[in-house]
């Protein structure tokens, strides 16, 4: 029988300490199991030869989002999930040669082995329990201490970007890969709330309305993005995406409520469709399409509508942030 430890290796094996952070550590891994796995192998090689293209403001030349078009992505953009199917993070579906490092008690941190983000890598529960932001949000307090500023962590939702919705599980990457984590400093907030310590701004950029969340430790971060949450849907979990990331001494967070999962163009026939299927990598700005039709069509005013359609409509967000006002302010 598989065990773990068949699919783990030690730092000190890797020839680093944790002290090195999370990126050089796992750079090292991905170096070393890209000749052992093939399947990740393969992944790299469609993403040293993806096509990126950027799409710009016609106002003002600003770039708006990065689109890269990379194939074999097709399966995690249209995918339509069975909760009894075959689940990928699973030990027993693991491939032999797959290794990653441990992370506390219950995560295992693997390459991810259809990347879209240089240094991609997934964050997986030993066990196959349910996608959950309340049960992630430790883990991703905790990961973040050991990311220096080149890198993320990001959550996807189970019904809004998770490829896999019914097994536990957060993705890590470099961060300068996603364009709005720089657009942000120089935002202009709808909403500023808080103090030195933490605050909360509501931001519109290009469509989408998300939160913007900073604190002076990551354990910070938590409570606040589970009142946001409570906010959304008490009962439920709300639709979001999620991304963590360190500046300095500042913590940050974006949290992005979604209205849908897919965009209406999503559901279009042929010749019109676009498959696009965004998660909180493109909500951050970068948006992968695995198709060379949709890489050409898509332009700065088709996304600004798809980013519309999936965040959160006009009246559900006043409401929303009528209440973080009142709460927060
Ligand atoms: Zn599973």
């Amino acid at each position: 029988m598989t065990t773990w430890e068949n699919h783990l290796i030690t730092t000190e094996a890797l020839g680093h300490s944790w002290d090195d952070g999370l990126g050089p550590i796992t750079r090292t891994l991905i170096t070393q199991q890209r000749h052992k796995w093939p399947r990740l192998a393969h992944g790299l090689t469609n993403l040293e030869s993806a096509r990126q293209k950027q799409l710009t403001d016609p106002r003002n030349q600003k770039v708006l989002v990065d689109l890269i078009q990379i194939s074999g992505r097709y399966d995690n953009a249209a995918a339509m999930l069975d909760p009894h199917g075959f689940c990928p993070l699973c030990i027993e579906n693991l491939p032999s040669e797959e290794q990653g490092i441990a992370f506390e008690e219950r995560l295992a941190v693997f390459p991810n082995p259809n990347p879209i983000l240089t240094n991609h890598l997934v964050g997986v529960h030993k066990d196959h329990v349910p996608q959950e932001l309340r049960s992630c949000l430790p883990h991703m307090a905790d990961l973040l201490k050991w990311l220096r500023e080149d890198m993320m962590v990001l959550y996807n939702g189970p019904t809004c970007g998770a490829s896999s919705p019914f097994h536990l599980h957060i993705q890590m990457g470099a961060r300068e890969e996603l364009p709005l984590l720089e657009q942000i400093q120089s935002m202009e907030p709808e909403l500023s709330l808080g103090d030195s310590g933490e605050h909360i701004y509501a931001l519109q950029s290009f469509g989408r309305r998300f939160f913007l969340i900073s604190t002076g430790k990551p354990i910070q971060l938590s409570p606040i993005i589970a009142e946001l949450m409570d906010m959304l849907d008490p009962g439920e979990e709300a639709p979001v995406n999620l991304v963590l990331w360190r500046d300095k001494s500042t913590n940050l967070a974006t949290l992005f409520p979604r209205g849908r999962h897919r965009p209406s163009c999503f559901y279009l026939p042929e010749p019109q469709r676009l498959v696009v299927s965004p998660g909180s990598v493109e909500m951050a700005g970068l948006v992968v399409v695995p198709r060379a039709e949709d890489f050409e069509r898509i332009d700065a005013s088709i996304m600004e509508t798809i980013y519309r359609e999936v965040s959160l409509p006009d009246e559900a967000w006043h409401m929303l942030l009528t209440r973080v006002e009142a709460r927060f302010g």
